[in-house]
């Protein structure tokens, strides 16, 4: 049991962090750990940027927090104006939050009050996939596909409908054209046997994310699941809060399958860090008839304030000013290899998936029959413990229910240059040796 105060986390104490630089950062005693997960996929530009400091430290020189009901604010406004020209105007509304959760319960009340403003109150559930993860607080929890974070909260949550994704790496189905068309069915006959007309919204991560290893899905599934919104009336909610702001190489990970959502939630990278920021972007006709009926009825206290959102700005323009979008396509290229080789030399890291720079790694206890690891192994509590001892930050996670094993991710900052890659890979490669030694 540890002296501190602070209860984050079950386990042994932490090293505590003395500063960082770039993509590295240094613990009081000294040892080096290359950042391989931005921390939790959020520290995207690297650690220790003069550029974003100077905004702002600017922004806080002129004014740090007004409130979105008092004043209007040249930042919040710029950056809102940013980020729907990245949509490339297909969603022209935005909301600032503080997180990802926030984002998340705060688009989930969208779309019920625009439901309840054009005249379909009995809308009143959402589906979501399992395994996913959508935040913490009630609302996103009760989307939330997790086990064991939804389970001492089972009562008092309100859950979704929850259906199963895609899954690429253990579908027996002849090919996953026919895989996806049988998934997409089974989620039509769940949505019809719970009632169409009383669903909201369907809420996904385009690639999943923590809590699903980088789970992938496909074009065709997101056309499918667009459609069946389309046809049952309700609406598309893409969660990219982490998967948005460059992490897979566009600006959101909508764009590499060509599937407009009517909402979209976003935060972690936009702030990349340095400080708390989130956006739900929504699409025009729904703020209006929400905007109508009398406002949103939701918000909080320190919703897109200037310094907030001069962060964000300062973010999207170091992305822009550093092509790094091509950065990440460049890297999660050499990336994605170097981890295909790996997994040549250690066939129980059973599955490699990802996109950009968001990869996701899945230990199995057998890799011909894809067996996970026996629950009580933790094999990816030491997979993360030894790449750490080995210098390298990576993300863990096991889920317990759905498609996926022991899982870490690799997701380094987008400012990761190609040395700082090799080392990443020759850090990660020491680790799975010492876990080879230990699991074969
Ligand atoms: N949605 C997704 C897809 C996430 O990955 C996360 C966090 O990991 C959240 C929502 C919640 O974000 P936050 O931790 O900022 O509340």
């Amino acid at each position: 049991m540890t002296t501190s105060p602070l209860f984050y986390q079950a386990g042994p104490a932490l090293p505590e962090v003395s500063h960082a630089d770039g993509v590295y950062l240094w613990d009081e005693h000294g040892n080096e750990y290359l950042d391989g997960c931005s921390g939790a996929i959020a520290c995207n530009l690297g650690h220790g940027r003069t550029d974003i400091r100077d905004a702002m430290v600017a922004q806080l020189d002129r004014v740090a927090f007004t409130y979105r009901t008092q004043f209007e604010n040249a930042p919040a406004v710029a950056l809102a104006e940013a980020l729907v020209e990245l949509t490339d105007g297909a969603l022209e509304k935005v909301f600032f939050v503080s997180s990802g959760s926030e984002a998340v319960e705060s688009a989930l009340k969208l779309a019920r009050q625009y439901f309840v403003a054009t005249g379909q109150p009995q809308r009143r559930r959402f589906v979501s996939l399992r395994p996913s993860y959508h935040g913490s607080t009630l609302g996103a929890l009760g989307v939330t596909g997790y086990q064991p974070l939804e389970a001492p909260f089972a009562d008092i949550t309100s859950a979704s409908l929850k259906v199963p994704g895609p899954d690429f790496y253990r579908h027996t189905d002849a090919d996953d054209a026919s895989h996806v068309e049988r998934v997409l069915a089974e989620t039509r006959a769940a949505i019809e046997a719970a009632d169409p007309g009383a669903i909201i919204a369907f809420v996904l991560e385009p690639v999943g994310g923590a809590s699903t290893g980088a789970r992938m899905l496909d074009r065709r599934y997101l056309e499918g699941i667009r459609a069946l919104c389309d046809e049952f009336g309700c609406l598309l909610i893409l969660d990219e809060v982490l998967t948005g702001i460059g992490r897979t190489g566009t600006w959101f990970a909508y764009q590499h399958y060509g599937v407009t959502p009517d909402l979209l939630t976003t935060a972690k990278g936009l702030g990349a860090g340095y400080y708390p920021v989130g956006a739900v972007l929504a699409r025009e006709h729904i703020v209006n008839a929400v905007m109508e009926s009398g406002g949103f009825q939701h918000g909080h206290t320190y919703a897109g304030n200037p310094l907030a959102c001069a962060t964000g700005l300062a973010v999207l323009e170091a992305i822009r000013r550093e092509r790094l979008l091509a950065n990440v396509a460049e890297r999660g290229r050499r990336l994605e290899a170097g981890l295909k080789a790996l997994q040549a030399r250690f066939p129980w890291m059973g599955d490699v998936r990802g996109l950009g720079l968001l990869w996701g790694v899945e230990l199995v206890a057998d890799p011909r029959t894809r067996t996970p690891f026996p629950a009580a192994e933790n094999q990816f509590a030491r997979m993360t413990a030894l790449a750490k001892e080995e210098g390298l930050l990576i993300y863990p996670r096991r889920t317990l229910d759905g498609l996926a094993g022991d899982h870490f991710l690799v997701t380094p900052p987008l400012t990761i240059d190609a040395q700082d890659l090799e080392i990443l890979l020759a850090r990660l490669e020491r680790a799975l040796t010492r876990l080879d030694a230990e699991v074969t």
